[in-house]
Parts: C-alpha cells; sequence; structure tokens
C-alpha cells in the first residue's frame, strides 16, 4: 500500500495504517454508474477501496452528462458500466475494477465478488431497490440505498438482522416520478454520493454504529434535514426469514461475538470501574431495548445471553434497591449470561450488582 497517497486519510486516529488496510481489503459494489454511482465511486476509489464493481445495463445519453461528470460527448452511445469503469482504471491504477453490462437482479446476483462487503443502490428504481434488499439478505451484505429527486436526497443504510428495506418500503413500487421525468439538481448527485462514500468507509471501520437503523432526509432548496430512527419490523417476512437461517438472533451474536470469542477485547470493554458495564453501541442498545421481549431466541432457554429490559421492579422487588435476591433465581440460572438493559444505566446497575451477588454472571449495558 502507498502510505504517502492515504496519508491524510491514514492520520486520522481511528483510521491509521490498519484502518487503510481495511478499506484497501474491501469490496464494494455499486448497482448504478449514472450520477449517484459515479460520485460514490470516485470517492471510495480515491479513500483506497481495494475493489469496486459495477453494475449497469444503461447507454451514455446527452442528458447524462451534465451528472455523470466523467463522461464526455464522445462516450454517447457507449455502454455505461463500462465507460465509467475504464476513466477510473486510468483515475485509480491500484484500485480493482470489475464491471457488468447487466441491469443487477437477483438471477444474476451470483456476478457480485466473492466476500462482497459492501452493496451501494446508485440506481434510481424501486423494483432494484427490492432485488437488492433480497440479495443482502441472502447472502448477509450490508446496503445502502441512495436516492435522489429535484431538490432532495435521502440515504439509508441496512444491516442484515437490524431490519431491511421491506421493513421501511414494503409497498414502494416504481411511479413514473424519477430523474428523467421531474429532474434534480447536478451538485445534489455529488453530495448524496460523497455521504455514501462516508458511510461505506465508517461501516468498514466500524464507525457507523450511531448511525445504523437512520433515514436519512435532505432537502437542499433550504437545506433542511431530517434524521429519523426506524427500527426492524418483527412482522417483516424477509428479516424472520434471514434471523432464522441464523442460530441464534444477529444481535445476540454480535455481543457474544464481541465479549466471549476474543477474551482479550472483551476485558477491553470492561471498562467500568465495577467491571460490570458492556458497552454496546446507541443502535444496539435500542436494538437490544426493542427486541429483548419480543423475540423468541430471547426467551429460548438455550440461549447462552438472557437480556432483561422489563421492568426490572419485576424480577427483584418494588423497591429493588433495598433487596439483596433476585426473584425466580432459578429460572435466570440457566443463563450463561445476564445483560441487564435500562434507559440510564442506573436500575440496570443495581440489578447487576444484586445478580452478581447471587453468583450470577451479570452485567449492564451503557451506552458507549
Ligand atoms: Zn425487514
Amino acid at each position: 500500500m502507498n502510505i504517502n497517497k492515504y496519508s491524510r486519510q491514514i492520520s486520522i486516529p481511528f483510521v491509521g495504517i490498519l484502518g487503510q488496510e481495511k478499506i484497501k481489503d474491501t469490496k464494494v459494489t455499486i448497482i448504478g454508474a449514472g450520477a449517484l454511482g459515479h460520485s460514490t465511486s470516485i470517492y471510495l476509489a480515491a479513500s483506497g477501496i481495494g475493489h469496486i464493481s459495477i453494475f449497469d445495463h444503461d447507454i451514455v445519453e446527452e442528458s447524462n452528462l451534465s451528472r455523470q461528470i466523467l463522461f464526455s460527448d464522445q462516450d454517447i452511445g457507449k455502454p455505461k458500466a463500462k465507460c465509467l469503469t475504464e476513466y477510473l482504471k486510468k483515475l485509480y491504477s491500484d484500485v480493482e475494477f470489475h464491471f457488468f453490462d447487466k441491469e443487477f437482479s437477483v438471477n444474476n446476483s451470483y456476478l457480485l465478488p466473492s466476500n462482497c462487503n459492501f452493496i451501494i443502490n446508485a440506481s434510481d428504481n424501486y423494483t432494484t431497490r427490492h432485488a437488492i434488499n433480497l440479495v443482502s439478505l441472502q447472502k448477509n451484505i450490508p446496503w445502502i440505498d441512495l436516492g435522489i429527486l429535484k431538490t432532495q436526497g435521502h440515504f439509508c443504510l441496512f444491516n442484515p438482522g437490524l431490519g431491511c428495506y421491506e421493513c421501511l418500503f414494503s409497498d414502494a413500487t416504481d411511479t413514473i416520478e424519477n430523474c428523467s421525468l421531474s429532474g434534480v439538481l447536478s451538485p445534489i448527485c455529488g453530495i448524496i454520493g460523497s455521504f455514501a462514500a462516508n458511510e461505506v468507509i465508517k461501516f468498514i471501520l466500524g464507525k457507523h454504529t450511531k448511525d445504523i437503523n437512520h433515514f436519512f432526509s435532505f432537502e437542499f432548496l433550504e437545506n433542511n434535514f431530517k434524521k429519523f430512527y426506524w427500527k426492524r419490523n418483527s412482522d417483516c417476512q424477509y428479516c424472520n426469514a434471514f434471523l432464522k437461517l441464523r442460530p441464534t438472533s444477529i444481535l445476540e451474536k454480535k455481543i457474544y461475538d464481541d465479549f466471549f470469542i476474543d477474551e482479550q477485547k472483551f476485558k477491553e470493554k470492561q471498562q467500568d470501574e465495577n467491571n460490570l458495564a458492556v458497552f454496546l453501541d446507541e443502535p444496539t442498545l435500542h436494538s437490544s431495548l426493542d427486541s429483548a421481549f419480543e423475540e423468541s431466541d430471547f426467551q429460548n432457554k438455550k440461549t447462552k445471553i438472557q437480556f432483561i429490559n422489563e421492568n426490572i421492579h419485576s424480577i427483584l422487588n418494588k423497591n429493588f434497591f433495598l433487596i439483596d435476591k433476585p426473584k425466580n433465581e432459578e429460572y435466570y440460572s440457566k443463563f450463561k449470561l445476564i445483560i441487564f438493559l435500562c434507559r440510564s444505566g442506573i436500575k440496570s446497575k443495581t440489578a447487576c450488582e444484586i445478580f452478581r451477588k447471587q453468583g450470577f454472571n451479570a452485567y449492564y449495558a451503557l451506552n458507549r
């Protein structure tokens, strides 16, 4: 790796040489070689993403040139994916590029590179979005949806197991209102594409966590910005199918992996003075709170981890600060680990201490 080339990025503490190597080892697939495909691919390649694949079945038209900034008059009539890839190859010689002159679908998803780390939707239609969502769940690949129209833009990241496109937009179908008819201001394509590249890099480096399960919406005429929190729809058949494929829920697996597989990592995370706290990022904590008593996985007595976030009083006593013995001790003894969750961390810490005194392997979750 050319360290000097990426030195400004490497200088950022959470990137460093290791982070830059992670970026280099990342495979991203971009669906769409139009305006959003241009801006995302340029910034991802410039940032040092090692492997970029591009799908698009369209050809370059004159009306594309004001937004699809690498194309010129000489490219009119040429296949977009091939044309964009050729320009990128000239600019970023240390990136491996592949292109597919095809419209992405579930049927040709086998063309995705093996171990693809991330998919970006840079297309403007819902059929493709639904297809990417399905493939994302089938192959367990996170993806980001992008959209632009008139003076507006949006992006939203989907991580399998924490919610999917169908949870939010199961009814979304293609309408006649797209950029070709309604128009879009050219610089907006660059802004939203840059956001996407930034989100991908944050995700790869584990810095995305606060933005998972948020929908970002921008209106650029007045420069208004909104950030909506959303959660997985427990009735979503797509998510439920995905979760059933896994031995435990992804959330449980994530925490189990974080805290048990890597003992050293687990110890490092015990930063609380009493070594009782596990530090969960905000979305994971939200998801835990939301799902602790909804999902059968968490209720299953075979599970290794039990999250407790119901009214903690009910398992202790009404004045739980005074009590020193948990109710239903036998039930909780079946779990290898108990994590208490509450909004402030105060009740859960007290409950944790009481369970500890009784010999339970208990922790409480704090927002990192
Ligand atoms: Zn879903």
